[in-house]
């Protein structure tokens, strides 16, 4: 059995038996794990701290000789993350992020980059950081992470290059553009200014530290939003239970 030692962000956690926890943790190489920590909660000697949700920590984890479940061995905590606990605010983003996250990146399917994306949200959130835009930016670049980033270049229909003047409608079925000539505006295929658009590509294609300096309008915001919802709404089918945090 090959033992793993890497960082981990607890996603969710149950009661399972009379003394164990059952854990859901995200981590970089494997992506979203489910383990049991055995007697974590009679004793959390070997877990000081570390089995809470929303907390960065480092465990130590094997495979059960049969199915998909994991042993936990030990934990120990790197950054409980207090500053998104303390403000229910706060709280309801970090339950969307996490949401999101076992949506677009279920088990057996790990992306290193999207395990930086949540941790970086996470630790800006927690110290206060741009907190009414982190979660517009991590959407855009989880969505991009996922698969399902938007195409700006052209039109979708005539192929016309969008010159980043006037507005351009977004087309969720197509997960692209279109120009005005070919397409109406609609509550199906909102209107994005040329900021919004900018904004856009930029986000899907810098860091997050880039993105957290970026200066926001009203206007950017509101129509990035609009955009967002119809994009996940789409590609997600459903509409997440924790969405309307962030609406
Ligand atoms: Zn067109």
């Amino acid at each position: 059995m090959k033992n793993h030692i890497s960082e981990a962000i607890i996603m969710r956690i149950k009661e399972y038996g009379e003394a164990d926890l059952l854990v859901t943790f995200f981590t970089p190489q494997l992506g979203l794990l489910r383990g049991v920590a055995k007697g974590a909660r009679r004793s959390r000697k070997r877990f000081v701290n570390a089995l809470d949700i929303l907390s960065l920590v480092k465990l130590e984890y094997s495979l059960k000789r049969e199915g998909a479940l994991y042993f936990l061995h030990s934990g120990k905590l790197i950054n409980g993350h207090p500053g998104l606990r303390a403000d229910y605010s706060n709280l309801s983003k970090a339950s969307y992020m996490i949401e999101l996250t076992e949506v677009l990146f279920p088990p057996g399917v790990a992306d290193q980059s999207m395990f930086e994306l949540l941790k970086g949200a996470f630790h800006l959130i927690d110290k206060g950081e741009q907190v009414a835009y982190i979660p517009i930016i991590f959407e855009v670049k989880a969505m991009a992470l996922g698969g399902f980033g938007i195409h700006f270049e052209k039109c979708y229909k005539c192929g016309r290059a969008y010159s980043f003047e006037g507005d351009a409608l977004f087309i969720p079925e197509k997960g692209c553009i279109a120009c005005l000539k070919c397409h109406r505006e609609s509550t199906r295929s909102p209107l994005m200014g040329p900021d919004c658009v900018k904004t856009f590509i930029g986000i899907q294609s810098e860091s997050l530290t880039q993105s957290k300096e970026r200066r926001w309008t009203e206007k950017v915001v509101k129509e990035i939003k609009s955009v967002l919802r119809l994009h996940r709404e789409y590609h997600l089918e459903r509409k997440l239970k924790t969405s309307k945090y962030v609406e």
